[in-house]
């Protein structure tokens, strides 16, 4: 998980980056980093902490230049090091490349073996700098990227949306199997690329479309072309942006999150409907299926929890103490909406159980009689090994547990979580097109010691098609 956008535009770039970043801050809160060109130098900048807190407003005119990149980076456990900060910058035989990349991969550790074994030397932890390796070993030996980036996507295993800058020309590559969200906008003066099409919006840009699984984006400041470099048997974009991670505002993969969100609400109240007072989301994360739910059942919508807004998600803190202490300060129940109420809350989804049971527990202290619990997607069975940071078996509630034992476990009146079936019907696309991995342990590709398929992928190398070719070029 983290955030992604990379931007041309003849009128300079820090500022819409930092906005579109800003607008990316969801997915990723532990640091975030900017790297411009403006035709000679790189201009880079990166640190720990929220966009806003890393970029004052100085900082931003010192990075000059008509092209460049932005990340926002999510916290995993044990490598939020600073030189892990991306992007990722080298200069290479008089090139200067920047790069920036969501998702993960699942043979880093043989890749790198590998390069490590020529006598390469990494500077960093991340998987990132593997797939620099591999585009800057084939540029260097063909000088041709769309070869790199072929050569990327027969080799790497795993999620990746990547931006990368080379001499001030960007590329954004997906993909074959689409994982994560990634798409292209048109500026008043340029182009953008970006994990969501809410930073499309933030700059008041117009959104063109997904990029493409398999596909390679160039873009600079005479314009944008597209290469369709793989085309794989399957898609499997990821199912948990839809439940949770994306912003409700964002379209993604030609779906209105939002959209998806309160078609699940309708379908828990399809599926286990109950005489309730009311219905309350547990904010934000619930907001969007709850209403979905009160539209669809005709219970009222209630507010029984208020949110604290200027706390991060709780699974920043790393460990169950502070993750439980965390959920007191976040959420505060309001008692005089829940006293002697048999109430529906709903929430995204039940991790470790951590927020629900501390959710529960707060609101019968608040009064609450009866607490039917509602969650949008189904009980969460297995690890995440593509770039959503869900923790091991043992620590997933529902690895080994019915939904009767959560239930009891977090002291819910009732317990459901929409069904599979219901959660693809919301989506809207066959499931085939989709990454379930954590909800039934099958993958969309092999991954050592679990259950996973094999994508008949095809190379259409070199095959330039100016499909966006319609929109005027910049002079
Ligand atoms: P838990 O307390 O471990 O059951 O976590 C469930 C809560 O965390 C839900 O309210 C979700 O909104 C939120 N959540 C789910 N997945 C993630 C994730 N990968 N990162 C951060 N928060 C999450």
């Amino acid at each position: 998980m983290c955030g992604i956008v990379g931007i041309v535009d003849a009128g300079g770039v820090s500022i819409q980056l930092y906005y579109a970043m800003y607008a990316l801050q969801h997915r990723g809160q532990e640091s975030a980093g900017i790297t411009t060109f403006d035709g000679t130098t790189l201009y880079k900048f990166k640190g720990q902490g929220l966009v806003a807190d890393v970029f004052p407003p100085a900082i931003l005119t010192d990075l000059k230049g008509s092209a460049g990149i932005g990340h926002v980076r999510y916290p995993t456990t044990g490598s939020n090091l600073p030189e892990n900060i991306q992007p990722l910058n080298f200069q290479f035989k008089d090139h200067s490349i920047s790069i920036a990349h969501n998702g993960n991969l699942v043979n880093t550790k043989e890749l790198r073996a590998e390069f490590e074994q020529a006598g390469q030397i990494f500077t960093t932890t991340t998987d990132t700098e593997v797939i620099a390796r591999i585009l800057m070993d084939e540029i260097s030996a063909t000088g041709s990227v769309e070869d790199a980036v072929n050569l990327c996507m027969r080799r790497l295993r795993g999620s990746y949306s990547v931006v990368m800058m080379i001499d001030g020309i960007i590329y954004a590559f997906r993909d074959p199997l689409g994982i994560k969200p990634f798409c292209i906008g048109k500026l008043a003066n340029g182009y953008v690329v970006a994990s969501e099409s809410v930073a499309v919006d933030a700059l008041n840009g117009t959104f063109l479309r997904d990029v493409k699984p398999g596909e390679l984006i160039r873009m600079d400041k005479d314009g944008i072309q597209c290469t369709q470099v793989a085309v794989a048997s399957f898609r499997a974009h990821c199912i948990f942006e839809y439940i949770y991670f994306a912003r409700a505002d964002s379209v993604i993969d030609g779906k209105l999150v939002y959209e998806v969100r309160t078609k699940i609400g309708g379908k828990l109240f399809e599926e286990a409907p109950v005489a309730a007072d009311g219905v309350l989301p547990v904010p934000d994360s619930g907001t969007t299926y709850a209403i979905g739910y009160a539209r669809r059942s005709g219970v009222p919508y209630i507010e029984g929890l208020m949110k604290n807004r200027y706390m991060g998600r709780t699974f920043i803190m790393p460990n169950q103490k502070q993750r439980e202490n965390a959920v007191r300060i976040k959420l505060n129940p309001i008692p005089a909406h829940l006293a002697g109420k048999s109430v529906v809350m709903i929430d995204d989804s039940i991790v470790r159980g951590t927020t629900s049971r501390r959710i529960i527990d707060l609101m019968r202290d608040a009064g609450a009689r009866e607490v039917h619990v509602r969650i949008g997607s189904p009980q969460i069975k297995a690890p995440c090994y593509l770039g959503v940071d869900f923790p091991t078996r043992e620590e997933l509630i529902a690895s080994d547990k019915i939904e009767d034992e959560v239930r009891k476990s977090i002291a819910a009146t009732t317990l459901h979580h929409v069904s599979l079936d219901a959660l693809i019907g919301a989506v809207g696309c066959g499931r085939d097109q989709l990454c379930v991995g954590c909800l039934t342990g099958c993958y969309p590709l092999p991954i050592d010691g679990e259950v996973g398929m094999v994508p008949h992928v095809d190379f259409v190398a070199g095959t330039y098609q100016a499909d966006l070719g319609s929109f005027e070029t910049e002079s």
